[in-house]
């Protein structure tokens, strides 16, 4: 029902004046009609929202230009219907509906005839409507479909990209790749905690860009230990730096302040183990949709990191040996084997230190199995003193030790061994006889026999242990507290306590300890092989 006061326009298109009077009389009085010559230039504008009715004869629509009823046809604003006269030829509904008609009225008309062309034409109108808002929604909702399809597949790259490594510093670059698809991250920076078994405090390792100046490097620093102290209830004690590899362009990592920083928990199964810090643009805006893809990445890449973090400790564990910690046979071996494949190939030196406890026997015997565990233990801590990073000690087997030197000569190698045993020899042990425990701890004194051996061209890592092996026997031989070094110049097989094909051996000359150094870089020095040397300990002799 349309109100009297603002009657809605139809429009009439060179009807008969009798024609048009019946018709804004039949539709009521909420219409009004503005009948326009055939001719007319401007006519029928829609009004703005809804659409308007026009009027059009059959005859008239006929008259008009192809390009009149083309621009007819394309105004959403009008909808026409056509108006037949008594005696106009038969339309077909599918005719009427081709020329853009909503419907067709012939005359007579009548009052009916009119009112049921205008319900028509506003049902047609409701459908449209209905219609529109469908397509928005299908749209809409196809819009939504694609946002989702693009986070699954999103989710499902960083998955499996996080998966497919179990190092930690990997997964943290690909991480920092792959996130730029779903933020503007311009620095990504990671921390991951545990709690040793003894001692209150956080062990913790910050993953951080290797590019930062030194007051960048330290703000970052803080950060991390900050959110690690806050999500994990607890101080940190100790840490240590990884750097994350640079990215391609190896621009620096920008400053804390230049961005805003999300810094996002890391935990499996609702145990907290890190967190991940994201440096984004200031502006970030997020919508809700790629919050949550944001905390899917980060649960997945929590899963992975978790993962790479335990695959990690159960490796160092498989490689460690159960009492001294240090090396164990097996990861020796397979160290060695790759260490000996790769100095073979680029012609670099190595050498290897075997060492054995003189006389360990008669400290179980005399102290007790629990203190000889001990000795051992500070054995293999003596053992790793003044190594370098790439150098590799390990237990070999009861109270034997081996130390890896990668890139050492064997010159180089005698003089760190002849170092330990003096080490050794001037240490004072903790153990006490085990007939007299409750009488305390006593000093206890011990040495040390070591075989020296470098990687000759063309030979394997079992050679090598052989050599060193064959040395240390003859260190052994030869009265203990001393070192052996296979192959020595000047050294004649025969002249040897054993008879040893291939490699003659030769005692180091013990006065040259001292020189030894503290240069880990291992600098060539001026080692007379093969002479006697004084006496440190009163109990060594020259073997040759
Ligand atoms: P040598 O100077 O000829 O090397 O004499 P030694 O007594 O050291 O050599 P021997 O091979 O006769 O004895 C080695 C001893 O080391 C025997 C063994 O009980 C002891 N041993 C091996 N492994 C362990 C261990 O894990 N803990 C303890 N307490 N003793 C061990
Ligand atoms: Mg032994
Ligand atoms: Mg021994």
């Amino acid at each position: 029902m349309h109100s009297t006061e603002h009657p809605e326009i139809m429009w009439g298109l060179g009807l008969e004046p009798d024609a048009a009077t019946f018709i804004e009389t039949a539709a009521g009085p909420g219409y009004s009609l503005r009948n326009l010559p055939p001719d007319a230039v401007a006519w029928m504008r829609g009004s703005e929202g809804s659409t308007q009715a026009a009027w059009v004869p059959w005859r008239v629509w006929l008259g008009l230009s192809k390009n009149r009823r083309s621009a007819c046809c394309q105004d959403d604003g009008v909808r026409r219907i056509l108006v037949l006269d008594a005696e106009a030829e038969t339309l077909e509904t599918e005719q009427v509906l081709a020329e853009g008609f909503v419907t067709a009225v012939r005359a007579p008309l009548t009052r009916f005839k009119v009112r049921d062309a205008l319900l028509r034409l506003r049902e047609m109108d409701s459908l449209t409507a209905d219609l529109r808002r469908k397509t928005e929604e299908i749209a809409l909702e196809r819009e939504l479909f694609v946002r989702k399809s693009n986070h699954l597949s999103f989710l499902n790259r960083v998955l499996s990209r996080a998966t497919a490594s179990l190092d930690p510093t990997t997964i943290l670059s690909k991480a920092r790749s792959d996130l730029k698809n779903l933020l503007p991250l311009t620095a990504l920076s990671a921390a991951f905690w545990s709690r040793p078994e003894h001692g209150s405090g956080l062990e913790a390792e910050l993953y951080m860009p290797c590019l930062l100046t030194p007051p960048e490097s330290a703000q970052w620093q803080q950060t991390l230990i900050e959110a690690t102290e806050r999500q994990a209830g607890a101080k940190v004690s100790e840490y240590r730096h990884v750097c994350l590899t640079p990215e391609r362009n190896r621009k620096p990592a920008p400053a804390l302040s230049a961005g805003r920083l999300l810094l996002l928990p890391l935990s499996v199964g609702g145990e907290g183990f890190g967190c991940l810090a994201l440096l984004t643009d200031k502006g970030l805006r997020l919508a809700k949709d790629e919050v949550q893809t944001l905390n899917a990445c980060v649960n997945h890449l929590a899963l992975a990191l978790r993962n790479a973090l335990l695959y990690r400790q159960v490796k160092i564990m498989a490689d460690r040996d159960g009492l001294t910690k240090i090396g164990n046979r097996r990861s020796f071996e397979e160290r060695l084997a790759a260490e000996a494949a790769r100095h073979g190939r680029y012609d670099l030196p190595l050498s290897l230190i075997l060492v054995d406890v003189d006389h360990f026997k008669a400290v179980n015997d005399t102290c007790g199995h629990q203190a000889g565990d001990e000795v051992l233990r500070d054995m293999a801590a003596l053992m790793g003193e003044g190594l370098r990073s790439s150098d590799y000690p390990a237990r070999y087997g009861g109270e034997e030790f081996v130390v890896i030197l990668p890139h050492t000569s064997r010159e180089q190698a005698a003089l760190l061994a002849e170092r330990l045993r003096q080490r050794v020899a001037d240490r004072v042990f903790r153990a006490s006889p085990a007939s007299s425990a409750s009488a305390g701890r006593q000093g206890l004194r011990l040495t040390v026999s070591a075989g020296v051996a470098a990687l000759l061209p063309g030979a394997s890592a079992q050679d090598l242990v052989l050599q060193a092996d064959r040395a240390l026997y003859l260190a052994k031989n030869n009265g203990r507290n001393r070192v052996v070094v296979a192959g020595a110049q000047g050294q004649n097989p025969q002249d040897a306590d054993l008879e040893l094909p291939g490699q003659p051996l030769a005692a180091l000359p013990e006065g040259n300890s001292q020189d030894a150094g503290q240069d880990m870089g291992r600098t060539d020095m001026d080692l007379a092989i093969g002479q006697v040397a004084g006496q440190a300990t009163g109990q060594k002799r020259a073997v040759v």
